[in-house]
């Protein structure tokens, strides 16, 4: 008889800051359930956004992850080294004209929001509160967008959300974990749809987060997605991706969120409950555990 294949789980953190007590939960979280289904901790370090990741956050994400007693397995897939891979997958998605290039600047994505809204009609925003893309630039024809490819306009790959819900032949569902015991599932039905026509790829890096985030965690053999509970609707994107590209889908576990002192979600820049503020201060490991309620 074949031994079932150890479960795979992951902690994902972007190095575009210090981590802070939301990070040490989820690092932690993932560790204590690896450890309980004799299962596989990876560590991804997800720094496609050149423009915000450094090297120096990324030495304190092994450092802070060190210092609270995780052990993740080597080497760690850093995206920034595998472009190509994500590229392929781009490809895919251009070959089967289910992404577009959207031409938009932001500035001009604000003028049109604004004239409409002038109007008197509310623009539709995502589950973060972002506006959708505008659907100008689905329209244009063939040769016009070829034209402008060819004048050098700057351009994102996004996917024609609604083309891409016409192709499915039943509706979409993922398997949310209904506790930390992690037994039971329940099927949630994914809603793209909620997220607009997402960017797929951008100009300067073949990707985007929610391509990335698919491709590895297909790649790298993730059964068990634990992250915390402001990702649960991009689950329902990512669904669709894993969908259309013919990836496996892995079970969700989306944690509850570790919020400050005024209720409010951490953020990167707050330092009070950075972990590398909070070790300077005297805080052991352990109190970070208790903080966190682990
Ligand atoms: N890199 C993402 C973040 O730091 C997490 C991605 C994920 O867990 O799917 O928020």
């Amino acid at each position: 008889m074949n031994t079932p294949a150890a479960p795979v789980f992951r902690f994902a953190p972007s190095p575009n800051g210090e981590l802070h007590l939301g990070h040490a939960y989820s690092a932690l979280l993932n560790a204590r359930l690896a450890q309980a289904r004799a299962g596989r901790l990876l560590l991804r370090i997800e720094d496609i956004d050149i423009t915000r990741c450094t090297p120096q956050f990324e030495a304190g994400i092994y450092r802070d992850l060190a210092w609270l007693g995780i052990e993740w397995e080597l080497p760690v897939r850093r995206q920034s080294e595998h472009l190509a891979e994500y590229e392929a997958l781009l490809q895919k998605l251009i070959d089967a004209e289910l992404v577009y290039p959207a031409f938009m600047s932001r500035g001009e994505i604000r003028a049109h929001i604004a004239e409409v809204e002038a109007t008197g009609r509310p623009w539709p925003r995502d589950p973060d509160g972002a506006p959708l893309y505008p659907a100008a630039d689905k329209t244009l024809s063939g040769a016009k967008r070829r034209r402008r490819i060819e004048d050098g306009a700057a351009f994102a790959w996004r996917l024609d959300t609604q083309a891409a819900l016409a192709r499915l032949e039943a509706p979409l569902f993922w398997n949310e974990f209904s506790d930390e015991t992690l037994l039971d599932t329940r099927a949630i039905e994914a809603r793209p749809q909620d997220w607009g026509d997402v960017v797929i790829a951008r100009r300067e890096i073949p990707t985007s987060y929610h391509l990335s985030v698919v491709a590895d965690d297909a790649l790298q053999g993730v059964t068990h997605v634990v992250r915390g509970r402001d990702l649960y609707a991009a689950t329902g994107m990512q669904r669709l991706l894993q969908s259309l590209l013919g990836l496996p889908a892995p079970g969700y576990f989306h944690h509850r969120l570790i919020l400050g002192a005024d209720g409010r979600k951490l953020s990167k820049s707050e330092n009070a409950s950075g972990l590398a503020e909070l070790r300077r201060a005297g805080v052991s490991p352990a109190e970070v555990r208790r903080m966190v309620g682990l």
